[in-house]
């Protein structure tokens, strides 16, 4: 069978949940193999394996760690030439995706970034996209070369498949643009106990209806109870009620959990082209003619203030 080369995305070995998902698609394709770029293996390995991961190409130089993507670029095509992979996977993300499209150039194959499924079809894999603010679902195929896909998370929930895999570690060689940015510090950013909004599978926004930087506790606090991510509409952005990096949207993350809820949201085309590829949606918003409940599956008719504290007691009743 054929081997899938999946890039993983981590930190010093702590496995992204994005990595698993490309590893339980990677199955469906043919035998998955991943690419360990910096160091970590060792951490790494385990769940890699637990996911299926038959071999794993571990690629440890300085210049992985100390570069910017093309490193990854000139690591991930040499692995390809020797590897002859059926196709390669990487997250939707901005590295995954200048990575990915720098490798496909590199082995003139043809790209596909964004997909939300990847099936196995009779000449290679199938993808799947939302395009046009998610009014269209779109079916594509690579024609030339080797297939390079890059996946939004949660297309998927990850499987365990447990194997033990081998480890190569290929001799990479690095070109000169590959050290032609070097990064000078990097420094964590400050977060929370709230999962990260692109990876969580739940994600709970407010929009203006929540009227003030204060309220979005009523936001936080069922999403604390549900273990979710908080997003934010650009309204409440704008008005400095929660830090734009939370903005869901055209223009801010492109978020696809299995549960969105959007309170005090009215659903315009540009915040929903950041959540509709959403697989369950719950509108609560006190206006019956909001647009987003024509998307919703499910909808409340109220004020936010009365319905969200009336979940959280729901859902911690139903816990106890
Ligand atoms: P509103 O449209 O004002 O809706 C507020 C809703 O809250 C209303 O439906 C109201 O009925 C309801 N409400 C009020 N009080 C309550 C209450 N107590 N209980 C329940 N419901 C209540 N927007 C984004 O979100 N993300 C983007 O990435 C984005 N990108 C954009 C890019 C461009 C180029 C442009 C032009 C716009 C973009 N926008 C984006 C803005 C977008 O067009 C909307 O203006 C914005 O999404 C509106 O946010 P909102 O739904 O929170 O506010």
């Amino acid at each position: 069978m054929a081997e899938i080369l999946v890039l993983v995305d981590h930190s010093d070995g702590a496995v992204r949940k994005t990595t698993l998902e490309l590893l339980t698609l990677a199955r469906r394709l043919g035998e998955p193999s991943a690419v360990l770029l910096g160091p970590g293996a060792d951490t790494a390995m385990e769940v890699l394996g637990r996911h299926g991961a038959r071999k794993i190409y571990v690629v440890d130089a300085p210049e992985v760690k100390d570069f910017l993507v093309t490193p990854a670029v000139d690591a991930l095509t040499g692995i390809a030439a020797g590897a002859a992979p059926a196709a390669i996977l990487l997250t939707s993300g901005p590295d995954g995706k200048e990575t990915a499209a720098r490798v496909a150039l590199r082995l003139d194959s043809g790209l596909v970034t964004d997909a939300v499924d990847v099936t196995a079809g009779p000449d290679g894999p199938v993808t799947e996209h939302s395009a046009f603010a998610a009014t269209h679902q779109v079916t594509a195929h690579v024609t030339r070369g080797v297939p390079v896909i890059t996946v939004k998370p949660n297309a998927v929930a990850p499987e365990p498949a447990p194997v033990t895999p081998v480890v190569e570690k290929p001799d990479v060689v690095f070109g000169p643009a590959s050290v032609a940015v070097r990064v000078l510090s990097r420094t964590p950013r400050e977060r929370g106990d709230r999962p990260e909004l692109t990876e969580a599978d739940i994600v709970v926004s407010g929009g203006r209806g929540v009227d003030g930087a204060e309220n979005f506790a009523v936001i936080e606090r069922v999403a604390d109870a549900l273990g979710a991510a908080v997003g934010a509409s650009r309204a409440a952005v704008d008005a400095g009620w929660y830090p734009h990096s939370h903005q869901v949207g055209q223009t801010g993350t492109q978020v696809s959990p299995q549960l969105y809820l959007a309170a005090g949201i009215s659903g315009a085309i540009q915040h929903r082209a950041g959540m509709q590829t959403s697989r369950t949606i719950v509108a609560v918003n006190k206006d019956a003619d909001a647009p987003l409940f024509e998307l919703a599956d499910y909808g409340v008719v109220g004020d936010l203030f009365q319905v969200l504290p009336q979940l959280v007691e729901e859902i911690e009743r139903r816990r106890s």
